[in-house]
């Protein structure tokens, strides 16, 4: 029998750094703990722990986290 292990895939919040100003309002939204602000800018450290529920999306006021991408980690 074949086995083949994969990378487990799941959507993540894709944050356009030219758009984001770093108001830190989807770092408030996410209860898991998922984005940080690193440089002024939010990005995603703890990818494990996404639902990928879209919260920060919801909570951006520049449009700056405009979808969910398909990502391994
Ligand atoms: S809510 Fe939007 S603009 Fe504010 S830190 Fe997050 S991605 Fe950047």
């Amino acid at each position: 029998m074949l086995c083949v292990l994969k990378m487990p895939s799941k959507k993540l919040p894709k944050i356009d750094t030219e758009l984001c100003i770093g108001c830190g309002h989807c770092i408030m939204a996410c209860p898991l703990g998922v984005l940080k602000l690193e440089n002024k800018k939010s990005v995603v450290i703890a990818p494990e722990k996404c639902d990928s529920e879209g919260r920060c999306i919801a909570a951006c006021p520049m449009h700056a986290i405009a979808h969910l991408e398909d990502k391994e980690y």
